[in-house]
């Protein structure tokens, strides 16, 4: 007996592999969560929320649309709204790219884009990150074919950390043809301080092809409810909401973004905690001699193997005496702490808790051999 038929575009598709959840008591660095609960006035909106939940949420969003809008300093029509920016992406993709069509990213990068764009049937390039975990931004360029339909541009970069500058993605803006979407991928924006790294809204300020992608799940510590945002261009923005699924975005969703908006400055000292803390990881596994890329993010990579300095204890083939992708990864685990391996190409770690800190640079000192 055969079974239905189901499209082929999903033979192979990658199965989206969620950073593993903490066993009891441990910390999980594995998901670049933000480690606060809601503030009170965000928890006590939601209380109220919950009331309501008989009726189907306000299908436009129209208050959050409107206040996304005035922050901004856009119109509410070039905001799109999706469960999470991860389904904005998607919508993205749906919106711009079929069958035969190319979807244009770096890689490594966020491990949703493969999903999505093979879902859509279209076919992805990829184009390798440059010295130092960056985006090789020339090579993408060169990349663009006449079937390139959408470009993920991820600032800073999931999973190394790596923010493109102002220079280059002008530069690049420039260069990429004017009916080829390209999204800048700000999910962690909040987090950046390298003042060389542009803010891609103002950025996308009359470039009708550029769309900018943000999140309430990082910064905002609302990742259970799933919302996120594009500010774009009218018509991008209008795409992105017919392709939407239909009350996405539920009401507890639309209430606490709201309110966690009005709370901006609250939330944004929780932001500079985080951003310490990610200087604390990355300067403490930096002087034990790994390998760090600058990270503008809530999370530091460690990177192995080739895309590791060679002078270093994970670098290149001369790395016979440090540790390997899966041994730091176990370390951390046997310390109490979850964190993510990505293949044999590094290991990214959460700024969150200190205590979380402290166990990471532990476990990653007894690797070494003693200098
Ligand atoms: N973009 C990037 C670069 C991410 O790292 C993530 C979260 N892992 C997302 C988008 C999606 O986040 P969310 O769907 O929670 O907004």
């Amino acid at each position: 007996m055969t079974g239905p038929r189901l499209r082929a575009a999903l033979d192979g598709v990658p199965e989206y592999r969620a950073g593993r959840s903490a066993p009891d008591g441990a910390y999980k660095l594995s998901s670049n969560e933000n480690p606060y609960p809601p503030l009170p006035s965000v928890l006590a909106v939601l209380s109220n929320a919950l009331g309501s939940v008989n009726r189907y949420p306000d299908f436009g969003a129209t208050e959050l649309t409107e206040a996304l809008a005035a922050r901004f300093g856009v119109r509410p029509d070039q905001i799109g709204l999706g469960t999470g920016s991860v389904g904005v992406a998607q919508q993205l993709v749906q919106s711009t790219a079929g069958p035969g069509d190319e979807v244009l990213y770096a890689w490594r990068s966020f491990e949703a884009y493969p999903i999505i764009t093979q879902i859509a049937g279209a076919i992805s390039v990829r184009v390798p990150l440059g010295p130092g975990a960056r985006h090789d931004l020339p090579a993408m360029l060169a990349a663009i074919t006449e079937r390139t339909r959408i470009i993920f541009v991820c600032t800073p970069n999931n999973p190394t950390g790596t923010a493109v500058g102002r220079a280059e993605l002008e530069h690049f803006l420039d260069a990429v043809p004017s009916d080829v979407l390209v999204v800048l991928d700000e999910a962690y924006t909040e987090f950046v301080r390298d003042p060389d790294v542009p803010d891609g809204i103002e950025l996308a300020r009359g470039r009708p092809n550029v769309a900018v992608l943000r999140t309430f799940s990082k910064a905002y510590g609302l990742a259970a409810l799933r919302v996120g945002f594009v500010v774009a261009s009218g018509p991008v923005a209008a795409a992105v909401r017919k392709t939407a699924v239909p009350f996405g975005v539920n009401t507890l969703a639309q209430r606490a973004a709201i309110a966690s908006l009005a709370a901006e400055a609250e939330l944004f000292e929780r932001v500079d905690v985080l951003v310490a803390e990610r200087a604390r990881l990355r300067d403490g596994l930096l002087a034990l001699g790994y390998d760090v890329p600058d990270s503008q993010a809530n999370f530091v990579w460690v990177a192995f193997g080739a895309g590791a300095s060679a002078g270093g204890p994970t670098g290149g083939s001369g790395a016979a005496a440090g540790p390997t992708v899966v041994e730091l990864a176990a370390a951390c685990a046997a310390a109490g702490v979850v964190v993510r391996p990505f293949g044999d190409d590094g290991v990214r770690i959460t700024a969150a808790e200190p205590a979380a800190t402290d166990l990471v640079l532990r476990a990653a000192a007894a690797l070494l051999p003693p200098r």
